[in-house]
Protein backbone atom coordinates (compact mmCIF):
# COMPACT_ATOMS: atom_id res chain seq x y z
CA UNK A 1 0.00 0.00 0.00
CA UNK A 2 1.30 2.89 -0.72
CA UNK A 3 2.27 5.66 2.09
CA UNK A 4 0.70 8.84 2.73
CA UNK A 5 1.48 12.21 2.43
CA UNK A 6 3.01 14.96 4.37
CA UNK A 7 3.62 17.94 2.23
CA UNK A 8 5.93 20.92 3.12
CA UNK A 9 5.78 24.13 1.74
CA UNK A 10 8.35 26.97 2.54
CA UNK A 11 10.10 29.44 -0.08
CA UNK A 12 12.54 29.97 2.63
CA UNK A 13 15.42 27.16 1.72
CA UNK A 14 17.07 27.15 4.97
CA UNK A 15 13.41 27.00 7.05
CA UNK A 16 12.27 24.16 4.62
CA UNK A 17 15.33 22.04 5.12
CA UNK A 18 15.63 22.34 8.98
CA UNK A 19 11.30 21.39 8.55
CA UNK A 20 12.03 18.23 6.28
CA UNK A 21 14.89 17.09 8.53
CA UNK A 22 12.55 17.25 11.75
CA UNK A 23 9.50 15.80 9.51
CA UNK A 24 11.72 12.76 8.34
CA UNK A 25 13.77 11.68 11.66
CA UNK A 26 10.40 11.13 12.91
CA UNK A 27 7.38 10.07 10.11
CA UNK A 28 9.47 8.94 7.13
CA UNK A 29 9.00 4.92 8.35
CA UNK A 30 4.92 5.46 7.90
CA UNK A 31 4.78 8.61 6.01
CA UNK A 32 6.38 9.65 2.53
CA UNK A 33 7.78 13.19 2.83
CA UNK A 34 7.09 15.97 -0.13
CA UNK A 35 8.90 19.42 0.46
CA UNK A 36 8.94 22.35 -2.56
CA UNK A 37 9.98 26.07 -1.91
CA UNK A 38 7.23 27.32 -4.76
CA UNK A 39 3.91 27.37 -3.62
CA UNK A 40 2.39 26.96 -7.41
CA UNK A 41 4.63 23.92 -7.98
CA UNK A 42 2.91 22.42 -4.86
CA UNK A 43 -0.82 23.01 -6.47
CA UNK A 44 0.57 21.45 -9.64
CA UNK A 45 1.37 18.36 -8.41
CA UNK A 46 -1.48 18.13 -5.62
CA UNK A 47 -3.19 17.43 -9.28
CA UNK A 48 -0.85 14.67 -10.30
CA UNK A 49 -0.77 12.82 -7.05
CA UNK A 50 -4.80 12.95 -6.75
CA UNK A 51 -4.28 11.58 -10.23
CA UNK A 52 -2.43 8.66 -9.66
CA UNK A 53 -4.40 8.23 -6.33
CA UNK A 54 -2.23 9.00 -3.69
CA UNK A 55 -3.50 10.55 -0.29
CA UNK A 56 -2.06 13.51 1.32
CA UNK A 57 -2.85 13.49 5.23
CA UNK A 58 -1.05 16.96 6.56
CA UNK A 59 0.03 20.14 4.32
CA UNK A 60 2.33 22.26 6.63
CA UNK A 61 2.70 25.61 4.81
CA UNK A 62 4.84 28.45 5.73
CA UNK A 63 2.23 31.89 5.67
CA UNK A 64 4.47 34.32 3.75
CA UNK A 65 5.26 33.09 0.16
CA UNK A 66 5.89 34.98 -2.94
CA UNK A 67 2.52 34.87 -5.55
CA UNK A 68 1.00 32.74 -2.77
CA UNK A 69 0.22 32.91 0.67
CA UNK A 70 0.05 30.08 2.95
CA UNK A 71 -4.04 30.55 3.70
CA UNK A 72 -4.26 30.63 -0.33
CA UNK A 73 -2.27 27.88 -0.78
CA UNK A 74 -4.21 25.50 1.90
CA UNK A 75 -7.35 26.99 0.58
CA UNK A 76 -6.54 25.55 -2.58
CA UNK A 77 -5.27 22.04 -1.32
CA UNK A 78 -9.04 22.03 0.02
CA UNK A 79 -10.70 21.49 -3.48
CA UNK A 80 -8.50 18.25 -3.99
CA UNK A 81 -8.20 17.31 -0.55
CA UNK A 82 -10.84 18.37 1.60
CA UNK A 83 -9.89 15.68 4.25
CA UNK A 84 -6.46 16.54 4.83
CA UNK A 85 -4.70 18.09 8.21
CA UNK A 86 -3.73 21.73 7.47
CA UNK A 87 -1.11 23.58 9.32
CA UNK A 88 0.52 27.01 9.08
CA UNK A 89 3.92 28.31 9.46
CA UNK A 90 3.48 31.60 10.64
CA UNK A 91 6.08 34.48 12.55
CA UNK A 92 4.78 35.76 15.58
CA UNK A 93 3.40 38.81 13.21
CA UNK A 94 0.85 36.97 11.44
CA UNK A 95 -1.06 35.58 14.71
CA UNK A 96 -3.70 37.44 13.47
CA UNK A 97 -4.38 36.03 9.67
CA UNK A 98 -3.97 32.32 11.41
CA UNK A 99 -6.39 33.27 13.67
CA UNK A 100 -8.72 34.16 10.78
CA UNK A 101 -7.34 31.22 8.82
CA UNK A 102 -8.44 28.64 11.67
CA UNK A 103 -12.63 29.64 10.50
CA UNK A 104 -11.71 30.61 6.89
CA UNK A 105 -10.42 27.52 5.52
CA UNK A 106 -10.37 25.19 8.33
CA UNK A 107 -6.73 25.87 9.64
CA UNK A 108 -6.12 23.21 11.54
CA UNK A 109 -3.11 24.77 13.83
CA UNK A 110 -0.98 27.32 13.49
CA UNK A 111 2.50 27.01 14.42
CA UNK A 112 5.26 29.95 15.75
CA UNK A 113 8.25 29.97 14.28
CA UNK A 114 11.01 28.68 15.26
CA UNK A 115 9.46 24.69 16.67
CA UNK A 116 12.76 23.83 18.75
CA UNK A 117 12.67 21.06 20.19
CA UNK A 118 10.78 19.44 17.92
CA UNK A 119 9.96 16.80 20.71
CA UNK A 120 8.10 19.16 22.33
CA UNK A 121 7.08 21.76 20.05
CA UNK A 122 6.37 20.02 16.78
CA UNK A 123 5.91 16.21 17.61
CA UNK A 124 3.00 16.24 19.82
CA UNK A 125 0.90 18.73 17.43
CA UNK A 126 1.60 16.62 14.19
CA UNK A 127 0.79 13.55 16.22
CA UNK A 128 -2.72 14.63 17.12
CA UNK A 129 -3.67 15.66 13.71
CA UNK A 130 -2.14 12.76 12.21
CA UNK A 131 -4.23 10.67 14.75
CA UNK A 132 -7.48 13.08 13.71
CA UNK A 133 -5.97 12.31 10.12
CA UNK A 134 -6.60 8.31 10.64
CA UNK A 135 -9.83 8.41 12.66
CA UNK A 136 -11.80 9.69 9.35
CA UNK A 137 -9.51 7.98 6.87
CA UNK A 138 -10.57 5.00 5.00
CA UNK A 139 -7.96 4.03 2.51
CA UNK A 140 -9.18 3.57 -0.93
CA UNK A 141 -7.99 0.68 -2.42
CA UNK A 142 -4.74 0.89 -3.77
CA UNK A 143 -4.75 -0.44 -7.52
CA UNK A 144 -6.18 -0.22 -10.26
CA UNK A 145 -9.11 2.08 -10.99
CA UNK A 146 -11.83 1.23 -13.65
CA UNK A 147 -14.41 3.99 -14.13
CA UNK A 148 -17.62 3.58 -16.69
CA UNK A 149 -20.99 2.92 -17.05
CA UNK A 150 -22.91 -0.15 -15.09
CA UNK A 151 -25.27 -1.00 -18.21
CA UNK A 152 -21.89 -0.55 -20.71
CA UNK A 153 -21.16 -4.07 -22.29
CA UNK A 154 -17.30 -2.70 -22.44
CA UNK A 155 -17.06 -1.97 -18.74
CA UNK A 156 -18.76 -5.73 -18.06
CA UNK A 157 -16.13 -6.98 -20.31
CA UNK A 158 -12.84 -5.01 -18.83
CA UNK A 159 -14.59 -6.15 -14.93
CA UNK A 160 -14.40 -9.66 -15.81
CA UNK A 161 -10.84 -9.48 -17.42
CA UNK A 162 -9.61 -8.25 -14.03
CA UNK A 163 -11.44 -10.35 -12.01
CA UNK A 164 -10.76 -13.37 -14.29
CA UNK A 165 -7.36 -12.90 -14.12
CA UNK A 166 -7.56 -12.08 -9.89
CA UNK A 167 -6.62 -8.20 -10.44
CA UNK A 168 -7.59 -6.07 -7.72
CA UNK A 169 -9.40 -3.24 -8.89
CA UNK A 170 -12.22 -0.33 -7.59
CA UNK A 171 -15.17 0.29 -9.64
CA UNK A 172 -16.35 3.52 -10.00
CA UNK A 173 -19.80 3.69 -11.49
CA UNK A 174 -19.84 7.38 -13.36
CA UNK A 175 -23.40 7.84 -12.70
CA UNK A 176 -23.56 7.33 -8.85
CA UNK A 177 -20.38 7.81 -7.15
CA UNK A 178 -19.22 11.35 -7.25
CA UNK A 179 -15.60 9.88 -6.46
CA UNK A 180 -15.62 8.82 -10.36
CA UNK A 181 -17.01 12.18 -11.44
CA UNK A 182 -14.10 13.59 -9.83
CA UNK A 183 -11.69 11.38 -11.41
CA UNK A 184 -13.28 12.04 -14.93
CA UNK A 185 -12.62 15.56 -14.61
CA UNK A 186 -9.19 15.21 -13.15
CA UNK A 187 -7.80 13.08 -16.19
CA UNK A 188 -9.86 15.40 -18.28
CA UNK A 189 -11.67 12.55 -19.94
CA UNK A 190 -14.97 13.14 -21.80
CA UNK A 191 -18.07 10.12 -20.92
CA UNK A 192 -17.28 8.75 -25.12
CA UNK A 193 -14.07 7.89 -23.67
CA UNK A 194 -15.27 5.32 -20.77
CA UNK A 195 -14.74 2.97 -19.90
CA UNK A 196 -11.21 4.06 -19.23
CA UNK A 197 -8.80 1.90 -16.95
CA UNK A 198 -6.68 4.27 -14.45
CA UNK A 199 -3.49 2.41 -13.84
CA UNK A 200 -1.30 2.12 -10.37
CA UNK A 201 1.29 4.68 -12.15
CA UNK A 202 -1.04 7.23 -13.04
CA UNK A 203 -1.62 6.05 -16.76
CA UNK A 204 -5.26 6.38 -17.86
CA UNK A 205 -5.88 3.40 -20.42
CA UNK A 206 -8.96 4.25 -22.84
CA UNK A 207 -10.55 2.30 -25.50
CA UNK A 208 -8.68 -0.76 -25.00
CA UNK A 209 -8.24 -4.08 -26.62
CA UNK A 210 -7.89 -7.01 -23.49
CA UNK A 211 -4.65 -7.70 -25.23
CA UNK A 212 -3.11 -4.82 -25.01
CA UNK A 213 -4.59 -4.00 -21.37
CA UNK A 214 -3.24 -7.37 -20.69
CA UNK A 215 0.37 -5.75 -21.81
CA UNK A 216 -0.14 -3.06 -19.50
CA UNK A 217 -0.87 -5.07 -16.87
CA UNK A 218 2.06 -7.42 -17.07
CA UNK A 219 0.52 -10.47 -18.32
CA UNK A 220 2.22 -12.69 -20.91
CA UNK A 221 0.47 -12.95 -24.55
CA UNK A 222 3.89 -14.39 -26.05
CA UNK A 223 5.29 -17.31 -25.68
CA UNK A 224 9.55 -17.40 -25.48
CA UNK A 225 10.27 -20.74 -27.06
CA UNK A 226 8.81 -22.19 -29.83
CA UNK A 227 8.71 -26.12 -28.98
CA UNK A 228 7.85 -27.75 -25.98
CA UNK A 229 6.87 -31.35 -24.88
CA UNK A 230 3.52 -30.65 -24.16
CA UNK A 231 1.11 -27.14 -25.07
CA UNK A 232 -2.03 -27.26 -22.94
CA UNK A 233 -4.73 -24.98 -24.41
CA UNK A 234 -7.86 -24.04 -22.29
CA UNK A 235 -6.79 -23.34 -18.39
CA UNK A 236 -9.92 -24.11 -16.36
CA UNK A 237 -9.69 -26.87 -14.41
CA UNK A 238 -8.92 -29.52 -16.81
CA UNK A 239 -6.21 -27.35 -18.21
CA UNK A 240 -4.69 -26.39 -14.78
CA UNK A 241 -4.42 -29.27 -13.38
CA UNK A 242 -2.77 -31.12 -16.51
CA UNK A 243 0.06 -27.76 -16.20
CA UNK A 244 0.59 -29.03 -12.44
CA UNK A 245 1.70 -31.94 -13.26
CA UNK A 246 3.19 -31.72 -16.56
CA UNK A 247 5.33 -28.99 -14.37
CA UNK A 248 6.45 -31.11 -12.03
CA UNK A 249 7.06 -33.78 -14.14
CA UNK A 250 9.49 -32.18 -15.93
CA UNK A 251 7.40 -31.17 -19.30
CA UNK A 252 8.65 -28.43 -20.89
CA UNK A 253 4.73 -27.05 -21.09
CA UNK A 254 2.59 -23.89 -22.28
CA UNK A 255 -0.57 -23.61 -21.43
CA UNK A 256 -2.85 -21.38 -23.28
CA UNK A 257 -6.16 -19.39 -22.43
CA UNK A 258 -7.78 -16.95 -24.54
CA UNK A 259 -9.66 -15.46 -21.57
CA UNK A 260 -8.73 -15.76 -18.09
CA UNK A 261 -7.85 -18.56 -16.46
CA UNK A 262 -10.41 -20.68 -13.90
CA UNK A 263 -12.51 -21.61 -16.69
CA UNK A 264 -16.77 -22.26 -15.95
CA UNK A 265 -15.41 -23.19 -12.66
CA UNK A 266 -13.61 -19.80 -11.89
CA UNK A 267 -17.08 -17.80 -12.33
CA UNK A 268 -18.41 -20.20 -9.59
CA UNK A 269 -19.06 -18.49 -6.62
CA UNK A 270 -18.96 -21.42 -3.78
CA UNK A 271 -18.02 -25.05 -5.61
CA UNK A 272 -19.10 -27.30 -2.33
CA UNK A 273 -18.75 -30.74 -3.78
CA UNK A 274 -14.90 -30.92 -4.26
CA UNK A 275 -12.47 -32.68 -2.60
CA UNK A 276 -10.62 -32.06 0.73
CA UNK A 277 -12.85 -28.58 0.92
CA UNK A 278 -15.55 -29.71 3.63
CA UNK A 279 -17.38 -25.63 3.34
CA UNK A 280 -16.78 -24.99 -0.29
CA UNK A 281 -14.54 -22.82 -1.93
CA UNK A 282 -14.96 -19.73 -4.55
CA UNK A 283 -14.09 -20.98 -8.37
CA UNK A 284 -11.59 -17.68 -7.75
CA UNK A 285 -10.08 -19.30 -4.58
CA UNK A 286 -9.37 -22.11 -6.78
CA UNK A 287 -8.09 -20.81 -9.94
CA UNK A 288 -5.62 -18.96 -7.61
CA UNK A 289 -4.59 -21.80 -5.97
CA UNK A 290 -4.10 -23.63 -9.10
CA UNK A 291 -2.55 -20.74 -11.11
CA UNK A 292 0.20 -20.23 -8.07
CA UNK A 293 0.99 -24.54 -8.18
CA UNK A 294 0.95 -24.62 -12.24
CA UNK A 295 3.91 -21.49 -12.33
CA UNK A 296 6.01 -23.03 -9.31
CA UNK A 297 6.50 -25.60 -11.40
CA UNK A 298 7.69 -23.86 -14.11
CA UNK A 299 4.97 -24.11 -16.80
CA UNK A 300 4.96 -21.26 -18.93
CA UNK A 301 1.50 -18.90 -18.85
CA UNK A 302 -0.14 -17.43 -22.32
CA UNK A 303 -3.18 -15.26 -21.06
CA UNK A 304 -4.95 -13.60 -23.12
CA UNK A 305 -4.01 -16.02 -26.47
CA UNK A 306 -6.16 -17.85 -28.23
CA UNK A 307 -5.65 -20.96 -29.86
CA UNK A 308 -6.84 -20.90 -33.86
CA UNK A 309 -6.22 -24.06 -34.97
CA UNK A 310 -3.81 -27.05 -34.41
CA UNK A 311 -1.73 -29.26 -37.46
CA UNK A 312 0.26 -32.38 -37.03
CA UNK A 313 3.61 -33.49 -39.12
CA UNK A 314 5.48 -36.74 -38.61
CA UNK A 315 5.86 -36.30 -34.65
CA UNK A 316 5.44 -32.70 -34.60
CA UNK A 317 2.69 -30.83 -34.21
CA UNK A 318 1.73 -26.87 -34.46
CA UNK A 319 -0.48 -24.49 -32.11
CA UNK A 320 -1.31 -21.47 -34.25
CA UNK A 321 -2.13 -18.47 -32.36
CA UNK A 322 -5.08 -15.72 -32.92
CA UNK A 323 -1.72 -13.46 -33.23
CA UNK A 324 -0.46 -15.00 -35.96
CA UNK A 325 2.45 -16.74 -34.02
CA UNK A 326 3.32 -20.67 -34.59
CA UNK A 327 4.67 -22.88 -31.24
CA UNK A 328 5.63 -26.48 -32.37
CA UNK A 329 4.77 -29.23 -29.33
CA UNK A 330 5.51 -32.41 -28.95
CA UNK A 331 1.94 -33.33 -28.04
CA UNK A 332 -0.98 -31.54 -27.45
CA UNK A 333 -3.62 -31.55 -24.26
CA UNK A 334 -7.30 -29.68 -25.69
CA UNK A 335 -9.05 -28.55 -22.84
CA UNK A 336 -10.90 -26.26 -24.08
CA UNK A 337 -14.33 -26.64 -22.12
CA UNK A 338 -17.54 -25.17 -23.09
CA UNK A 339 -19.21 -22.26 -24.19
CA UNK A 340 -22.54 -20.83 -22.54
CA UNK A 341 -25.28 -21.35 -25.40
CA UNK A 342 -26.99 -18.42 -26.58
CA UNK A 343 -30.58 -17.34 -26.02
CA UNK A 344 -32.18 -16.18 -29.42
CA UNK A 345 -35.18 -14.66 -27.99
CA UNK A 346 -35.95 -10.92 -28.69
CA UNK A 347 -34.01 -8.16 -27.03
CA UNK A 348 -31.60 -10.58 -25.21
CA UNK A 349 -29.11 -9.94 -27.83
CA UNK A 350 -29.07 -5.72 -27.45
CA UNK A 351 -28.90 -5.65 -23.93
CA UNK A 352 -25.99 -8.28 -23.09
CA UNK A 353 -23.60 -6.51 -20.72
CA UNK A 354 -26.18 -4.44 -20.05
CA UNK A 355 -28.65 -5.64 -17.49
CA UNK A 356 -28.30 -9.33 -19.33
CA UNK A 357 -25.56 -11.55 -18.42
CA UNK A 358 -24.39 -15.30 -19.42
CA UNK A 359 -23.11 -16.97 -16.88
CA UNK A 360 -22.33 -16.44 -13.21
CA UNK A 361 -21.23 -13.27 -13.78
CA UNK A 362 -20.22 -12.96 -10.17
CA UNK A 363 -18.65 -9.26 -10.90
CA UNK A 364 -21.87 -7.90 -11.39
CA UNK A 365 -23.70 -8.89 -8.55
CA UNK A 366 -23.10 -6.86 -6.02
CA UNK A 367 -24.65 -3.73 -8.23
CA UNK A 368 -28.46 -5.84 -7.77
CA UNK A 369 -28.53 -4.85 -4.23
CA UNK A 370 -32.44 -4.61 -3.55
CA UNK A 371 -33.35 -5.02 -6.54
CA UNK A 372 -35.62 -7.95 -9.44
CA UNK A 373 -33.19 -10.39 -10.46
CA UNK A 374 -34.32 -13.48 -12.61
CA UNK A 375 -32.10 -16.68 -13.38
CA UNK A 376 -32.56 -18.77 -16.65
CA UNK A 377 -31.54 -22.59 -15.90
CA UNK A 378 -32.28 -25.63 -14.17
CA UNK A 379 -29.03 -26.95 -13.87
CA UNK A 380 -26.04 -26.48 -10.72
CA UNK A 381 -24.78 -23.44 -11.90
CA UNK A 382 -28.12 -21.75 -12.54
CA UNK A 383 -28.64 -22.53 -9.08
CA UNK A 384 -25.57 -21.38 -7.43
CA UNK A 385 -26.04 -18.29 -9.39
CA UNK A 386 -29.45 -18.20 -7.70
CA UNK A 387 -28.30 -18.51 -4.53
CA UNK A 388 -24.95 -16.11 -4.59
CA UNK A 389 -27.32 -13.56 -6.35
CA UNK A 390 -29.72 -13.66 -2.90
CA UNK A 391 -27.76 -12.30 -0.96
CA UNK A 392 -27.88 -9.10 -2.74
CA UNK A 393 -31.12 -9.17 -4.78
CA UNK A 394 -34.70 -8.23 -3.02
CA UNK A 395 -35.90 -11.09 -5.21
CA UNK A 396 -34.39 -13.79 -7.29
CA UNK A 397 -36.50 -15.49 -9.93
CA UNK A 398 -35.56 -18.77 -11.44
CA UNK A 399 -37.09 -19.31 -14.70
CA UNK A 400 -37.27 -22.69 -15.90
CA UNK A 401 -39.50 -24.63 -18.46
CA UNK A 402 -39.71 -27.70 -16.43
CA UNK A 403 -42.23 -28.36 -13.47
CA UNK A 404 -39.59 -28.40 -10.63
CA UNK A 405 -35.45 -28.71 -10.29
CA UNK A 406 -35.40 -32.11 -9.14
CA UNK A 407 -34.11 -33.74 -12.45
CA UNK A 408 -31.64 -31.79 -13.71
CA UNK A 409 -30.22 -29.59 -10.05
CA UNK A 410 -28.66 -31.56 -7.36
CA UNK A 411 -30.51 -32.21 -4.31
CA UNK A 412 -28.11 -30.06 -1.56
CA UNK A 413 -29.10 -26.94 -4.04
CA UNK A 414 -32.41 -27.89 -4.48
CA UNK A 415 -32.60 -27.93 -0.45
CA UNK A 416 -30.97 -24.87 0.01
CA UNK A 417 -33.01 -22.94 -2.80
CA UNK A 418 -35.74 -24.20 -0.98
CA UNK A 419 -35.17 -22.61 2.45
CA UNK A 420 -33.65 -19.32 0.83
CA UNK A 421 -37.00 -16.62 1.37
CA UNK A 422 -35.76 -14.60 -1.28
CA UNK A 423 -35.62 -16.77 -4.04
CA UNK A 424 -38.19 -18.59 -5.90
CA UNK A 425 -38.67 -21.03 -8.64
CA UNK A 426 -40.97 -20.13 -11.90
CA UNK A 427 -41.86 -23.18 -13.19
CA UNK A 428 -43.04 -24.04 -16.90
CA UNK A 429 -42.08 -20.61 -17.69
CA UNK A 430 -40.14 -18.91 -20.81
CA UNK A 431 -38.37 -15.68 -21.46
CA UNK A 432 -40.16 -14.51 -24.44
CA UNK A 433 -38.64 -10.78 -24.85
CA UNK A 434 -36.14 -8.43 -22.66
CA UNK A 435 -37.30 -5.04 -22.82
CA UNK A 436 -35.17 -1.75 -21.64
CA UNK A 437 -33.89 1.29 -22.72
CA UNK A 438 -30.26 1.90 -22.69
CA UNK A 439 -30.20 -1.47 -19.89
CA UNK A 440 -32.53 -4.83 -18.77
CA UNK A 441 -35.91 -3.11 -17.51
CA UNK A 442 -38.62 -5.30 -18.14
CA UNK A 443 -39.31 -8.93 -19.27
CA UNK A 444 -42.01 -10.30 -21.29
CA UNK A 445 -42.80 -13.85 -19.82
CA UNK A 446 -45.07 -17.06 -20.29
CA UNK A 447 -45.96 -19.60 -18.38
CA UNK A 448 -47.87 -22.64 -19.89
CA UNK A 449 -50.55 -21.39 -22.50
CA UNK A 450 -51.42 -18.17 -20.39
CA UNK A 451 -51.47 -15.30 -21.42
CA UNK A 452 -47.88 -13.19 -21.52
CA UNK A 453 -46.95 -10.95 -18.22
CA UNK A 454 -44.78 -7.96 -18.15
CA UNK A 455 -42.19 -8.38 -14.81
CA UNK A 456 -39.83 -5.77 -13.63
CA UNK A 457 -36.07 -6.90 -13.90
CA UNK A 458 -33.34 -5.27 -13.70
CA UNK A 459 -30.89 -8.01 -14.34
CA UNK A 460 -31.25 -11.30 -16.04
CA UNK A 461 -28.43 -14.17 -15.77
CA UNK A 462 -28.66 -16.94 -18.71
CA UNK A 463 -27.24 -20.50 -17.74
CA UNK A 464 -28.92 -22.88 -20.30
CA UNK A 465 -26.35 -25.58 -20.79
CA UNK A 466 -23.36 -25.49 -23.05
CA UNK A 467 -21.61 -26.50 -26.27
CA UNK A 468 -18.11 -27.51 -26.67
CA UNK A 469 -15.51 -24.84 -27.32
CA UNK A 470 -14.74 -26.48 -30.69
CA UNK A 471 -15.42 -25.08 -33.58
CA UNK A 472 -12.18 -23.47 -33.69
CA UNK A 473 -10.10 -27.25 -34.51
CA UNK A 474 -10.05 -27.20 -38.09
CA UNK A 475 -7.71 -30.13 -38.38
CA UNK A 476 -9.43 -33.48 -38.86
CA UNK A 477 -9.88 -34.30 -35.07
CA UNK A 478 -13.42 -36.64 -35.21
CA UNK A 479 -16.06 -34.94 -32.89
CA UNK A 480 -19.10 -36.47 -31.79
CA UNK A 481 -23.28 -34.96 -33.57
CA UNK A 482 -22.57 -32.28 -30.90
CA UNK A 483 -19.41 -31.25 -31.29
CA UNK A 484 -17.16 -33.17 -27.89
CA UNK A 485 -13.90 -34.27 -29.09
CA UNK A 486 -13.81 -38.26 -29.12
CA UNK A 487 -11.46 -39.88 -27.56
CA UNK A 488 -10.13 -43.61 -26.62
CA UNK A 489 -11.82 -46.91 -27.04
CA UNK A 490 -15.33 -44.70 -28.46
CA UNK A 491 -12.78 -44.07 -31.20
CA UNK A 492 -13.43 -47.75 -32.54
CA UNK A 493 -16.86 -47.43 -33.23
CA UNK A 494 -15.99 -45.02 -36.58
CA UNK A 495 -14.84 -46.76 -39.69
CA UNK A 496 -13.07 -43.88 -40.74
CA UNK A 497 -10.83 -43.95 -37.50
CA UNK A 498 -10.25 -47.21 -38.05
CA UNK A 499 -9.14 -46.95 -41.36
CA UNK A 500 -7.06 -43.93 -40.75
CA UNK A 501 -5.49 -45.12 -37.32
CA UNK A 502 -1.79 -46.77 -38.52
CA UNK A 503 -0.44 -47.50 -34.94
CA UNK A 504 -0.37 -50.97 -33.45
CA UNK A 505 -1.74 -49.90 -30.51
CA UNK A 506 -5.20 -48.89 -29.59
CA UNK A 507 -5.66 -44.72 -28.65
CA UNK A 508 -5.13 -44.10 -25.24
CA UNK A 509 -8.28 -43.28 -23.18
CA UNK A 510 -7.86 -39.40 -23.56
CA UNK A 511 -5.95 -39.79 -27.35
CA UNK A 512 -7.94 -38.40 -29.41
CA UNK A 513 -7.84 -39.48 -33.47
CA UNK A 514 -4.14 -38.23 -33.92
CA UNK A 515 -1.47 -39.81 -32.12
CA UNK A 516 -0.50 -37.33 -29.20
CA UNK A 517 -3.49 -35.18 -29.39
CA UNK A 518 -5.25 -35.44 -25.97
CA UNK A 519 -8.68 -34.13 -24.70
CA UNK A 520 -9.49 -33.46 -21.35
CA UNK A 521 -12.70 -32.38 -19.55
CA UNK A 522 -15.81 -31.12 -20.52
CA UNK A 523 -14.82 -30.67 -23.82
CA UNK A 524 -14.37 -34.30 -24.39
CA UNK A 525 -17.39 -36.37 -25.62
CA UNK A 526 -18.85 -38.17 -22.52
CA UNK A 527 -17.58 -36.14 -20.11
CA UNK A 528 -18.84 -35.65 -16.22
CA UNK A 529 -18.95 -31.90 -16.42
CA UNK A 530 -17.61 -31.84 -12.97
CA UNK A 531 -14.41 -29.65 -11.30
CA UNK A 532 -13.08 -32.94 -9.92
CA UNK A 533 -13.57 -35.20 -13.13
CA UNK A 534 -12.14 -32.45 -15.35
CA UNK A 535 -9.22 -32.20 -12.83
CA UNK A 536 -8.59 -35.71 -12.67
CA UNK A 537 -8.89 -36.16 -16.59
CA UNK A 538 -6.59 -33.32 -16.42
CA UNK A 539 -3.53 -35.30 -14.61
CA UNK A 540 -4.17 -38.64 -16.67
CA UNK A 541 -4.06 -36.70 -19.71
CA UNK A 542 0.02 -35.80 -18.60
CA UNK A 543 0.41 -39.60 -17.87
CA UNK A 544 -0.58 -40.86 -21.34
CA UNK A 545 1.49 -37.60 -23.03
CA UNK A 546 4.56 -39.27 -21.57
CA UNK A 547 4.14 -42.50 -22.99
CA UNK A 548 3.45 -41.37 -26.37
CA UNK A 549 6.32 -39.50 -25.84
CA UNK A 550 8.48 -42.59 -24.93
CA UNK A 551 6.95 -44.27 -27.82
CA UNK A 552 8.53 -41.78 -30.93
C1 LIG B 1 -21.41 -21.25 -12.64
C2 LIG B 1 -20.90 -22.68 -12.62
C3 LIG B 1 -20.82 -23.36 -11.42
C4 LIG B 1 -20.33 -24.67 -11.37
N1 LIG B 1 -20.26 -25.30 -10.18
C5 LIG B 1 -19.75 -26.53 -10.10
C6 LIG B 1 -19.64 -27.19 -8.83
O1 LIG B 1 -20.01 -26.66 -7.80
N2 LIG B 1 -19.08 -28.43 -8.82
C7 LIG B 1 -18.65 -29.06 -9.93
O2 LIG B 1 -18.14 -30.16 -9.84
N3 LIG B 1 -18.75 -28.47 -11.16
C8 LIG B 1 -19.29 -27.23 -11.26
N4 LIG B 1 -19.43 -26.63 -12.48
C9 LIG B 1 -18.94 -27.34 -13.68
C10 LIG B 1 -17.41 -27.20 -13.80
O3 LIG B 1 -17.04 -25.86 -13.58
C11 LIG B 1 -16.90 -27.67 -15.16
O4 LIG B 1 -17.23 -29.04 -15.28
C12 LIG B 1 -15.38 -27.49 -15.27
O5 LIG B 1 -15.02 -26.14 -15.16
C13 LIG B 1 -14.86 -28.03 -16.59
O6 LIG B 1 -13.51 -27.74 -16.67
P1 LIG B 1 -12.70 -27.72 -18.05
O7 LIG B 1 -11.31 -27.35 -17.71
O8 LIG B 1 -12.93 -28.98 -18.79
O9 LIG B 1 -13.38 -26.60 -18.96
P2 LIG B 1 -13.76 -25.06 -18.68
O10 LIG B 1 -13.93 -24.81 -17.26
O11 LIG B 1 -14.89 -24.80 -19.61
O12 LIG B 1 -12.45 -24.26 -19.17
C14 LIG B 1 -12.09 -24.18 -20.53
C15 LIG B 1 -11.12 -23.02 -20.74
O13 LIG B 1 -10.61 -23.06 -22.07
C16 LIG B 1 -10.55 -21.74 -22.59
N5 LIG B 1 -10.58 -21.79 -24.06
C17 LIG B 1 -11.63 -22.15 -24.85
N6 LIG B 1 -11.27 -22.11 -26.15
C18 LIG B 1 -9.98 -21.71 -26.19
C19 LIG B 1 -9.04 -21.49 -27.27
N7 LIG B 1 -9.37 -21.69 -28.55
N8 LIG B 1 -7.79 -21.06 -26.95
C20 LIG B 1 -7.43 -20.88 -25.65
N9 LIG B 1 -8.27 -21.08 -24.60
C21 LIG B 1 -9.52 -21.51 -24.87
C22 LIG B 1 -11.78 -21.07 -21.98
O14 LIG B 1 -11.65 -19.65 -21.99
C23 LIG B 1 -11.79 -21.67 -20.58
O15 LIG B 1 -11.03 -20.89 -19.67
C24 LIG B 1 -19.92 -25.33 -12.57
C25 LIG B 1 -20.01 -24.65 -13.79
C26 LIG B 1 -20.49 -23.34 -13.83
C27 LIG B 1 -20.58 -22.62 -15.14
Amino acid sequence: MKLPILFLIDDDPQVLRALVRDVRQKYKQEYQILNTEDPEEAIESLRELKRSGEEVALFISDQRMPRLSGVELLERSKELYPEAKRMLLTAYSDTDTAIKAINEVDLDYYLLKPWDPPDERLYPIIDELLDDWHASYKPELAGIRLLGYQFSPKSHAIKEFLAGHLIPYQWLDVETNPKAQELLALNGLTPAALPAVLLEDGTVATNLEMRALAEKLGLRPTASSNMYDVVIIGAGPAGLAAAVYAGSEGLKTLLVEKHSPGGQAGTSSRIENYLGFPKGLSGSELTRRAVTQATRFGIEFLTPQEALDISSADQYKTVHLADGAEIHTRSIIITTGVAYRKLETKGISELTGAGVYYGAASVEAAQFRGKQVYVIGGGNSAGQAALHLSKFAERVHIVIRKKDLTSTMSSYLVEQIGRTENVEVVPETEVIEARGDGHLEKLVLRTGEANASIARAEALFILIGARPYTDWVQTSIMKDDRGFIMTGRDLRASESFNTGWKLKRDPFLLETCCPGIFAAGDVRAGAMNRVASAVGEGAMAVSFVHQYLAEV
